[in-house]
């Protein structure tokens, strides 16, 4: 069966019904790698996501697969190298999401204009392929100022005197999540966006045995029985935690910290790789990542303490990056007019409770709790190593389920499962898409859009499109999106609302002007949800509140 609202019934159905080994709250990446990696070892498992699968952080990062070369400067060298190995993975796992980058450094006369001192940038870069080893995806390399501006026309060449090269790779953060969660869908797993964890159900013993939780969509309570519950929800960890009442002693505490991005045209900022911008005058830099055909600029990375299921960026965030970028770029001169969308991620850092330190310096690593009623949380961590982060969960569920209900786990590994959709190796994407282009009479751009969006399930959406013509339509003229994706998103990966199709299934919303499609993509979910015209008007009105709120600066 297809992952579609139907599926989303009939697993609400079995929440209902049976006990699962493991029930998995929140439907982020650590969730979703949390679920496939517990239902690819046998154990019958269950994942509930209050809002919709990525709607958390997941969707909001760098989309950067990365070791982190800036955790180096801490010493991290065990996250970098784990980071390294776990980029390797992914670019195997999902080829048609992940890809290797040039990443580029500028290196200035004036030494403010440097990140730090070249050499150490170099001995940096040194480290980074070293703890890389047999992972490596490229060879860092110096280039001249000529080379530079050749790559990057827009750059100030006023002092420039020339560039570091390295290597890491980019994703689509949603979709990523959305192609675990449907590969553990695969597996066995029972999955539901718009189901809220509520409070814990616990046995005579005082152990967490099940949940009880919200159908967001019917506002139907129900109860979830469950040997383990594993706590996934980022930045909400401790609101859940919390309810379980048997905190373990530690001293460590959450630390959301708010990181916005800003996504402009690749007419109006020039760039063929990705650019690291040190901040004049700060110990920090901005990425600088060309992206589905548009260029996201971020992030920043400073506490916050407000509404964590609404962050949006502010005008002076934005102001900040625009200034830092046109102090590299003056030839772009970037304007707030020039700013498609701007969008908010809260990390969820793990920290010592040293509120002195700045949220820049706190470890990347993850961090997992076990409770005294047996209530698993995970958190921290980098959207790069969800999969290692998952093993280490559920081998920790493994051994409750053996100790206690002599379950017994199969010894499967995560790395031996291609996700969904990556089926095509990245080598062969773009003959596919030459072949795409040809026979199905489509522009090259959608083609390529639809193999590296949808990898092998590319098909699938073709399919659509022959069914019914008039889904090769574009949703709008200056993005390659097809209204066949609307369907496919309702059909095959669970879209139910219309954000979950323009911003999380496509990144219209970060990518152009959403709000001039929203009409179309309205009729077209109303045909396969059954909308009437008042519940059609809803959505749309839903729509451009939560629009409004996450991708417009306020
Ligand atoms: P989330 O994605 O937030 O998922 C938690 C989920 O739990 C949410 O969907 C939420 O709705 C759900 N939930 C909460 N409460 C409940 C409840 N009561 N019931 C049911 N569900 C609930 N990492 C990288 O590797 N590369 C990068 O380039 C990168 N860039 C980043 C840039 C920024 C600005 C930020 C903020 C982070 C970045 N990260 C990056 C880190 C990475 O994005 C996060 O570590 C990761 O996305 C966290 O995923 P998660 O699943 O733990 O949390």
């Amino acid at each position: 069966m297809k992952f579609s609202s139907q599926t989303r019934a009939q697993s609400i159905a079995q929440m209902k019904a049976e006990t699962f080994d493991v029930l998995i709250i929140g439907g982020g990446i650590t969730g979703a790698g949390l679920a496939l990696d517990a239902a690819a070892r046998g154990l019958k498992t269950a994942l509930i996501e209050k809002r919709d699968f990525a709607a958390g952080t997941s969707s909001r990062s760098t989309k950067l697969i990365h070791g982190g070369l800036r955790y180096l400067e801490h010493y991290d060298f065990a996250l970098v190298r784990e980071g390294l190995r776990e980029r390797a993975e992914l670019l195997k796992l999902a080829p048609h999401l992940d890809d290797p980058l040039e990443f580029v450094i500028p290196i200035y006369a004036d030494k403010r204009r440097n990140y730090d001192h070249p050499l150490l940038v170099r001995a940096g870069l040194f480290l980074y392929d070293f703890l890389a080893g047999k992972y490596n995806i490229g060879r860092h390399r110096r280039i001249s100022q000529a080379a530079a501006l050749q790559i990057a026309p827009q750059l100030d060449p006023r002092g420039l005197k020339g560039a570091l090269v390295y290597y890491d790779g980019r994703t689509n953060d949603s979709r990523l999540v959305i192609e675990i969660i449907k590969t553990a869908n695969e597996h066995g797993a029972a999955i539901a966006n718009y189901v809220k964890f509520v409070s814990f159900r616990k046995d005579a013993e005082g152990k967490v045995c099940g949940a009880n939780v919200a159908d967001e969509l019917t506002h139907e309570s129900f109860e979830m029985n469950a040997r383990v519950v594993i706590n996934a929800t980022g930045v909400w960890m401790n609101d859940v935690r919390s309810l379980s009442g048997a905190l373990s002693d530690d001293d460590k505490q959450l630390r959301p910290s708010k990181g916005i991005h800003l996504t402009v045209s690749a007419e109006r900022l020039n760039v063929t790789t990705a650019w690291l911008i040190p901040a004049i005058g700060e110990k920090r830099f901005y990425f600088v990542v060309p992206w589905e055909g548009r260029v996201n600029i971020g992030t920043t990375d400073t506490d916050y303490n407000g509404d964590k299921d609404a962050p949006g960026a502010v005008q002076a965030e934005v102001t900040n990056i625009l200034q830092a970028i046109n102090a590299y770029f003056p030839s772009a001169q970037l304007e707030p007019s020039d700013v498609i969308s701007a969008w908010a991620g809260l990390r969820p850092l793990i920290s010592s409770g040293n509120t002195n330190q700045s949220t820049t310096a706190v470890s990347r690593k993850e961090e997992i709790f076990t409770d005294r009623d047996g209530l698993i949380s995970l958190a921290g961590g980098k959207l790069t190593t969800y999969r290692l982060m998952a093993e280490r969960g559920i081998d920790l569920a493994v051994e409750q389920l053996h100790d206690r209900f002599s379950v017994q786990a199969k010894p499967v590994s995560t790395k031996q499962i291609i996700l969904s959709g990556g089926g095509i190796q990245r080598a062969e994407l773009e003959a596919q898409a030459q072949r795409v282009a040809r026979n199905e009479n489509l522009s090259l751009e959608v083609a390529q859009h639809l193999l590296h969006s949808y990898g092998a399930n590319a098909e699938r959406i073709l399919e659509l499109t022959h069914e019914d013509e008039a889904l090769r339509q574009s949703l709008l003229p200056d993005l390659p999106n097809l209204a066949a994706e609307v369907i496919y998103a309702v059909r095959e990966e669970s879209a139910l609302t219309i954000a979950d199709v323009l911003t999380r299934r496509t990144r219209i919303a970060m990518l152009g002007a959403a709000m001039n499609c929203v009409e179309k993509v309205a009729e077209l979910m109303a045909r396969e949800l059954g909308w009437n015209d008042e519940q059609k008007a809803q959505q749309i009105a839903a729509f451009k509140a939560e629009y409004d709120r996450e991708y417009l600066t306020h």
